[in-house]
């Protein structure tokens, strides 16, 4: 079920019921929506509680879509190259990190650049040929950290942080590719919560 509403402080959102437990609030394209438990019914102290995040990030969103129309995609990896260097990567981390049994697909995903199934399947977006390759090595050890922990909570990314440091700065560098390789999309979701993917 969906509902449209406007918050006490002005903030238009859109909430959608689902069969979930924790209620969690996402920003597409810096619209706000809601994604609650079926039932629940006090939307405005949720958003209120989480009033700072979602004004931070609307005003980053905001930044990056104008920076995205300035800035230009140098020249995309091809595929062959692409596929191989991401091998190349994930063997490495598994040799590093000590996980074995895994392997890759690649396919056009529509919200997120990568991910890893339970299984060891980790799913690649092919756009991310265009990443400059810095990007492409954040985004595999991420994936594989994902190995340790599949959420992005707060262990999750003191992992990232023994590797990355900047981390933060990668996230955000990652978010304005997205949307700079999918300008002509009306439905961009750069981001879910914290992690890109
Ligand atoms: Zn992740």
């Amino acid at each position: 079920m969906q509902s449209k509403g406007i918050s006490n402080s002005g903030m238009p959102y859109r909430a959608d019921f689902r069969r979930i437990r924790h209620p969690r609030l996402e920003l597409k394209t810096g619209s706000l929506v809601l994604v609650l438990p079926d039932g629940y019914k006090d939307p405005e102290t949720l958003i209120k509680r989480h009033e700072r995040w979602v004004n931070g990030k609307r005003e980053m969103i905001k930044e990056l879509l104008k920076k995205s129309k300035i800035k230009r995609l140098g020249k995309a990896l091809a595929e062959d190259e692409m596929k191989l260097l991401m091998q190349n990567l994930v063997e490495k981390n598994s040799k590093e990190m000590g996980f074995k049994d895994f392997s890759l697909r690649f396919q056009k995903m529509s919200s997120k650049w990568a991910s890893r199934g339970r299984s060891g399947i980790f799913t690649f977006n092919t756009m991310m040929a265009m990443l400059p390759k810095h990007l492409i090595k954040y985004v595999v050890f991420h994936e594989c950290l994902h190995f340790f922990e599949r959420k992005h909570n707060s262990f999750f990314w003191k992992l990232v942080s023994k590797k990355y440091g900047n981390y933060a700065e990668l996230e955000k560098e990652l978010a304005l590719y997205w949307f700079m390789s999918h300008r002509k999309r009306s439905n961009i979701q750069p981001h879910n919560e914290k992690g890109v993917y």
